[in-house]
This record gives C-alpha cells, sequence and structure tokens, in this order.
C-alpha cells in the first residue's frame, strides 16, 4: 500500500552522498525535498507555456492563467475550502501571516485592543502581531504552557475577553511536535465570537487538514514543506471575513478601476494578489498536493506516526537524553539534547555522518525562554524517511555521546 522504496525513487536527492555516506536527511521541518513531478511540472512550464497571467488574450498567457487557476482548485480541493475565492497565494506562511496581520489589524485592531498568541509560536507568527501591536496601541496577550509543551486551555480561556481581537495558534509546534488542540481553541473564540488564525505551516505536510471540519477563520501554510516548491504559500480566509479586510499590497492585479482620484478594488481573491503571482510555482504546488493525495495523507500520517514513536523509543535509552515535547499527540517532529552535549555540536557532527538535522532556537526564543534553554536538535520526518535512518540517528547520537 505505502511502498517506500518506489516512494524514495520519486525525490532524486535522497540517494545522495553525503561525506561518502548516505544522505539521511531529517530536517524536513524546515523544507522537504522535491519529488520529479514537481520538478518536471517546472521545467515543463517554463520550457513550453511561459506568460503571464491574467493579463494576455493570447494562447499561452491562457494556459498559464488555467494552469494557474486550476491550482488554486487543487488547493481548494486539498484543505477543503468552500469557495476559491477563499484560497489566497502568498509567498508562504510568513507572508500569510503578515498580510493577515497588517490588513486585519487595519481594519479591526484599536488601541487597547488585545491578540492572544501561544508560548510555541514560531517567529512569523508573533513578530507581525507585535508590529501590529506597536503601530496600533494593543498588547499581546500569551497563551502559557506545560513544561512538556502542552498548551494550558484553562488559562487560555481565561485570556479571551471583549478586547480580544484575534487568537493565533499553530497547528503543529515546529519545535515540540505538539499537536494542539485546535478545535477546541476554535471553538472557545467563537463562543466569544473572535476569529481564529491556524499556523498550518506543521501541519498540512503530515495529516489531512479541512477548512471546514476545523471551522478556523483564517489558515496559513507553505508550499516548500509539503515537497512544492519554495516561494508559494497559502492564506486561507472564510470569505466574510475576506471580504471585509481591506488589501493589504496596491498594485496591479488588485484593481478593478483606478484613477488619481479614486481606485476601486478587485473581488476575491486578486484583491490580496497585487502584482504578477509565481504561476510557476503555483502550478507545482498543485503538482506537490496531486502527488501525496494519491499516496494518501492518512497513509503518509500513519507512516510517519511509525517513525515518531520507533524514534522517540530508541532515542530515550540513550543515556542523559532529553525529549522535549509531549509524549502523546505528538508529530513528526522529535526536539532533543543529551546530558550537556550542546546542540550545535551534536548538529556538527551528525553531519559528519550524513545526518542533516537542524539545530538551534528555530525561530521559537520564546518557547525557548520558557524552556530554560538555548536551543535543541531536531530530528523531523518526511513522507521519505525509513525505520533505517531512524537507526542510523540513533546510532550516530550514540557515536557524539561516546566521542565527549
Ligand atoms: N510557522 C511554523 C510553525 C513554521 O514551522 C514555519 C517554518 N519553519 C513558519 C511558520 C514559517 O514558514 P515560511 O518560512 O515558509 O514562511
Amino acid at each position: 500500500m505505502y511502498d517506500i522504496t518506489t516512494v524514495r525513487e520519486d525525490f532524486p536527492i535522497l540517494s545522495r552522498q553525503i561525506y561518502n555516506r548516505p544522505l539521511v536527511y531529517l530536517d524536513n521541518g524546515a523544507t522537504t525535498q522535491k519529488p520529479r513531478c514537481v520538478v518536471e511540472a517546472m521545467v515543463d512550464e517554463y520550457y513550453n507555456v511561459n506568460a503571464n497571467v491574467h493579463r494576455g488574450v493570447h494562447f499561452l498567457s491562457q494556459q498559464a492563467t488555467d494552469l494557474h487557476e486550476a491550482s488554486r482548485e487543487t488547493v481548494r480541493a486539498f484543505i477543503n475550502a468552500r469557495s476559491v475565492n477563499e484560497v489566497l497565494f502568498t509567498r508562504g506562511t510568513t507572508e500569510s501571516i503578515n498580510l493577515l496581520a497588517f490588513s486585519f489589524g487595519e481594519a479591526f485592531v484599536h488601541e487597547g485592543d488585545e491578540i492572544v498568541v501561544s508560548t510555541m509560536e514560531h517567529h512569523s507568527d508573533i513578530v507581525p502581531w507585535q508590529m501590529l501591536c506597536q503601530r496600533k496601541g494593543a498588547k499581546l496577550r500569551v497563551i502559557p504552557m506545560s513544561d512538556d509543551g502542552v498548551l494550558d486551555l484553562e488559562a487560555y480561556s481565561s485570556l479571551l475577553n471583549e478586547r480580544t481581537r484575534i487568537v493565533c495558534c499553530a497547528h503543529v509546534s515546529n519545535v515540540l511536535g505538539t499537536v494542539n488542540p485546535v478545535g477546541e481553541v476554535i471553538a472557545r473564540a467563537h463562543t466569544m465570537n473572535i476569529p481564529v488564525l491556524i499556523d498550518g505551516a506543521q501541519s498540512t505536510p503530515h495529516f489531512a487538514v479541512d477548512m471546514q471540519a476545523l471551522d478556523c477563520d483564517f489558515f496559513a501554510f507553505s508550499g516548500h514543506k509539503i515537497y512544492g516548491p519554495t516561494g508559494v504559500g497559502v492564506l486561507y480566509g472564510k470569505e466574510d471575513w475576506l471580504d471585509r479586510l481591506p488589501p493589504y499590497q496596491g498594485g496591479g492585479e488588485m484593481i478593478k478601476n483606478v484613477s488619481f482620484e479614486n481606485t476601486t478594488y478587485n473581488t476575491l481573491p486578486y484583491k490580496f494578489e497585487a502584482g504578477t503571482p509565481d504561476y510557476v510555482a503555483t502550478h507545482a504546488l498543485a503538482k506537490a498536493l496531486d502527488y501525496v493525495t494519491a499516496l494518501g495523507m492518512d497513509n503518509i500520517f500513519r507512516h510517519e506516526q511509525e517513525l515518531t514513536r520507533y524514534a522517540m523509543t530508541q532515542m530515550s535509552r540513550i543515556d542523559g537524553m532529553r525529549i522535549f515535547g509531549p509524549s502523546d499527540n505528538h508529530d513528526a517532529v522529535i526536539s532533543f539534547l543529551v546530558g550537556d552535549i550542546h546542540h550545535l555540536d551534536m548538529g556538527t557532527l551528525l553531519d559528519r555522518l550524513g545526518i542533516a538535522v537542524r539545530t538551534g532556537h528555530h525561530c521559537a526564543e520564546p518557547l525557548m525562554r520558557r524552556l530554560g534553554i538555548e536551543g535543541t536538535v531536531r530530528a523531523s520526518f518526511g513522507l521519505y524517511n525509513t525505520l533505517e535512518e531512524v537507526d542510523a540517528l540513533v546510532e550516530g547520537i550514540e557515536r557524539v555521546v561516546k566521542m565527549f
């Protein structure tokens, strides 16, 4: 059903040697490798179709536009949004959140208002809100968490009040692997008519997401973390919210009519898509979504859960091992430290064994402060990783431990 050997053949980079050892790529939380179908779609479009979208009457422009808009429909179906009007193409999660923070902030945030974020947010779901707070004289409130990285929902409820304008929460922590109870987060905010943004950068690649079931108001994710190209991402927003938000950037495409006296804006989704979009990347993103859909998001989830559970069991046998995050509801991201070995030393020595992991604060400095550490080593799995690669990681860690 899920033939890992065949799957790996779709990713040419996985057969590379690093320092004369087979590459063990465990930095999927940062970015994923690309299957042939994604790269080939890009090459094919540049060689055979390329023309600017939405503007030309000529054949190629029509064809490029059709591919670009068909990709929007692929994204809509993938996240089960109600309409393509709810799917905005951006450069990635970061731009999606900046768009929302600016636009939502312009319309709905005033002095004395409050924005709620969680302790475990990525900087890209903190800083845009902080910048908004500075512009508007609003205040950032933070949902606390337990030592093992579980959000305190009671404390969360007590943060919500009539000044709360929006709640912003990661679906899955890029550091701890915590799968947050976003259904509960959303439901509690909605009882007070507060909209919720879910940062789906680390959930979308690992399990099926459904906008209508989740009922979030906004959702952001990046193409490159789900086997698609860099430079493209998505902001989903409920249509009635997006209709009420002002544009983020001005320029071509986002207008209906322009005069020096008065400019009117385009309809959704174009109101938020000023300038030439990366239409080659949107097409390739659709190919990536088709690819994971054909494998089956449930199969991918099961496979990565097996890797995660196996890795956590094997790693916890190592003396001095400290794994961060909860033991349940833990997605395919494992952050760890061993004894007093510095995360950078561990990462550098693993690299010499061909094992690519990430080290540092993972763009989550407030979370590091909460945990009382400077950084971690992070191994994150993708759909093509194997149990043998987990063994290589565990053996690698043991070798590094012996060296110290
Ligand atoms: N949020 C989370 C949870 C992430 O893991 C990341 C990427 N590490 C981002 C946001 C930012 O994504 P991007 O750099 O693709 O904009």
